[in-house]
């Protein structure tokens, strides 16, 4: 590939100019791709916005169980066998013991996410007075992932002080119906633009390996230009045991560690403001690459997911500070690094997060 397109895709990036579709394809697909040459060219658009920063993000479920929607790559969806650990929504005293802990951890955003298909009335009620309880509280940055909603939820959401509501697109509109037959791709984006409407800055990522074509994945990534999502999630699908897609595609030989990569410059290129976020899966189809993931994207995710396992704390800041890479927080990344433990035995992301880590009595910066 010459080396002029690489300049183009630089250049183009900066302007926040969308590409083409075939330039999104070349990224995607091209053999004579060069690595380095591409992972360069999008890390010079990362460093102009995010320099060496890599925001850390630590899921906190404050509900976790069965829910009515069928989203078929869900392990908490009705279509998924999977025995998982139930539980109703945490009381507000632990979610703001959580608030306190993740403030006092020096976090920048204490996030919080909800099963469901959507809160009822009298549930984004609650969640109100929670967040303007954090907010009068504490210095910190409120993240809510509650499913579906509307104009007048957002509205109440954003008066009570939320700051960032998460809504994953996760594919294409062309792609939604495989992956989900309880909800459309229209129901989320109609979240997303309440959200917006209501000036609360929107968090909306996909999931790479659900049997997608790369032309759904060009897609869903222009959609979010598109919608100028502040953060992006890039999820790989784990094909955990017992959820209904885990059935008929299996990701693991279909993603590489270089095609996850183009996959996440991809995203970078046509949305170099947003906070690209190394989500789900990246330690099962990353592997030996993920420490190239970072310079593209500027953010990850520690300690695992919203129910399987990861890469621990302390091996997750190690990869951060052998790049040479800074954490964005209050606290110093050594510091960070003396307090956490070093594991012999990784956690596989294949593994199923069991109580006591799905309400962890402590939160960590995010
Ligand atoms: S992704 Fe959310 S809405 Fe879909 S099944 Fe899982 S918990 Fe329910």
């Amino acid at each position: 590939m010459e080396s002029q397109f690489y300049t183009t895709l630089t250049e183009k990036s900066l302007k926040n100019e969308m590409l083409s579709r075939e330039e999104c394809l070349t990224i995607l697909t091209d053999s004579t791709i060069d690595r380095l040459s591409l992972l360069n060219a999008a890390y010079h658009v990362r460093h102009t916005y995010f320099k060496n920063d890599v925001s850390i993000h630590i899921i906190n479920n404050a509900k976790n169980g069965h829910c009515p929607e069928d989203c078929k790559y869900c392990v908490q969806g009705q279509s998924a066998s999977t025995e998982i650990a139930d539980y109703p929504m945490k009381s507000d005293e632990e979610i703001l013991e959580e608030a306190k802990q993740a403030h006092e951890s020096g976090a920048f955003r204490y996030c919080m996410v909800f099963s469901g298909r959507g809160p009822s009335k009298k549930r984004v009620e609650r969640l109100s007075r929670l967040i303007a309880n954090i907010k009068s509280t504490y210095p910190i940055e409120v993240c809510l992932s509650p499913g579906l909603i509307n104009d007048l939820d957002a509205e109440s959401l954003k008066s009570a002080g939320l700051d960032r509501l998460n809504h994953n697109l996760n594919t294409s509109e062309t792609h939604y119906n495989k992956i989900c037959s309880t909800h459309t791709y229209e129901d989320r984006k109609n979240t997303l633009n309440s959200a917006k409407k209501a000036g609360i800055s929107i968090c909306s990522g996909l999931i790479v390996g659900m049997g997608e074509s790369n032309d759904d994945i060009c897609e869903v990534l222009s959609e979010l230009h598109t919608l100028k999502a502040a953060s992006i999630p890039v999820n790989f699908f784990i094909p955990l045991q017992g959820t209904a897609l885990s059935q008929v595609v299996n990701p693991i030989s279909s993603l590489t560690p270089d095609y996850c990569l183009r996959v996440l410059c991809l995203a970078r290129f046509l949305n170099p403001k947003s906070e690209i976020r190394i989500a789900a899966g990246r330690e099962l189809h990353l592997r030996s690459l993920q420490a190239f993931g970072l310079y593209p994207a500027n953010s990850l995710f520690m300690d695992g997911y919203l129910n399987s396992l990861g890469n621990s704390q302390h091996h997750t800041l190690e990869m951060i500070k052998d790049l040479g890479f800074t954490i964005k927080s209050d606290m110093d990344l050594s510091q960070l690094l003396n307090k956490t433990q070093k594991t012999h035995s990784e956690p596989n992301s294949l593994e199923l997060k069991d109580e006591e880590k799905l309400r962890p009595k402590q939160c960590q910066p995010c």
